[in-house]
């Protein structure tokens, strides 16, 4: 036996009994144990908390320097309770910007998170396939603003309907705002456009807010539909938001006036915050749903959406009818003889052209 095979086969037997050690432990603690001894203390300690003791307030935002919890009107620099973090879920984060959480406070406004509570709603990162790594950007947001504008940049309804299907996907309430009003008069095709917008919400009992930050008009009714609600802007650049939020809630953020060279990139950002507003809601700074991953259309989306079709299928030829290219098509016959509106047929087209487009891209 030479030095090599010595020493090779005491390592072994360290190998073997390291294992047998291991094995032993590991039968002692089954990991369904282990889960639950883990739960106990976790109890244990919980019970131990006084929840007199425990303050509840909101995830405003996530830094390197902890977790930034509003209450009260302050901010507490907070940290996760070790056992908390231990409860591993497939989510990435534990804590995400809008959740509500019981915290103990310490002087100097620092505190241990103690709970969070179960999320309403939650948004994802857009560009994250992988679902098991998902990664949350904010919980708990109630609507969605969807901003829309007249004249510049003109009123698109396919795209209004496009933020009404992304919205329904994330389980929160839309609210339109319709800006620029004061331009309303400077084109016949866009104030018709604009009535058949207000009539096509109204049938759906979606509300809509005709604003101006220019006059002011619908700034107040603005206000309220935020009053104790967690808002999140949405819509195409250009058409007003900064300029809204900044009239709404008197803060200051960059209009494309005062910013002219706008980087794209600039949007990717993760550091979303969440804004507590005098009039005791909360508005996200994030530029909106289409960052987040309920963008993508589907062909159902398409048909749970456009509702009002399904009254006239009935006589399309296939059960699968596209309404485009097909005969006999139910739908195709409605918008000749008048029974839907072709502005409701021209926005599923163009919807219905860019789930293709999204298909061949995938
Ligand atoms: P955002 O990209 O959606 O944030 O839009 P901005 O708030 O930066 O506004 C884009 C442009 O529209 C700016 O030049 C604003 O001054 C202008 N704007 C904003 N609101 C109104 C409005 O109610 N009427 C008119 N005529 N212009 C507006
Ligand atoms: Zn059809």
């Amino acid at each position: 036996m030479d030095e090599k095979d010595y020493f090779g086969s005491d390592r072994k037997l360290h190998r073997e009994e390291r294992k047998r050690k291991k094995d032993k432990d590991r039968s002692k603690y089954k990991k369904s144990d282990q889960k639950k001894y883990l739960k106990a203390l976790d109890q244990e300690i919980a019970s131990k908390t006084r929840k007199e003791d425990l303050k509840r307030g909101r995830v405003i935002s996530i830094q390197s320097e902890g977790i930034i919890v509003a209450c009260e009107g302050q901010n507490y620099r907070c940290t996760l309770r070790g056992l908390l973090k231990k409860e591993k879920t497939n989510q990435k984060n534990l804590s995400v910007v809008g959740d509500w959480v019981f915290f103990s406070p310490s002087p100097d406004f620092e505190g241990v998170i103690d709970q969070i509570e179960p999320r309403k709603t939650t948004l994802s990162r857009a560009d994250n396939l992988s679902r098991n790594k998902e990664q949350l950007i904010a919980a708990n947001i109630d609507q969605v603003l969807i901003t829309l504008s007249v004249y510049s940049p003109p009123l698109k309804i396919a795209l209004l309907d496009r933020y009404l299907i992304a919205t329904k996907k994330g389980g929160m309430t839309p609210i339109i705002l319709i800006n620029k009003m004061d331009l309303i008069n400077r084109d016949e095709e866009q104030k018709n456009l604009y009535l058949q917008v207000v009539n096509l919400l109204k049938e759906r009992n979606i509300l809509l807010i005709p604003l101006s930050t220019k006059t002011g008009e619908g700034l107040d009714r603005l206000i309220k539909a935020m009053q104790g609600k967690s808002s999140c802007f949405s819509g195409q650049s250009g058409v007003g938001k900064s300029s809204l939020i900044n009239a709404t809630l008197g803060l200051n953020l960059p209009t494309q006036e005062t910013v002219k060279n706008t980087k794209k990139g600039a949007h990717t950002t993760t550091n979303a915050t969440l804004i507590p507003l005098n009039c005791g809601g909360w508005c996200i700074d994030t530029p909106g749903i289409k960052s987040f991953g309920l963008w993508e259309l589907s062909k159902e989306d398409l048909v749970s959406h456009f509702i009002e079709f399904t009254l006239f299928t009935k006589r399309c030829k296939y059960p699968d009818c596209s309404h485009t290219h097909e005969e006999p098509c139910g739908v195709k016959d409605a918008i000749e003889n008048g029974a839907l509106p072709r502005l409701r047929y021209e926005s599923y087209l163009s919807l219905l052209e860019a789930v293709s487009q999204e298909h061949l891209r995938r």
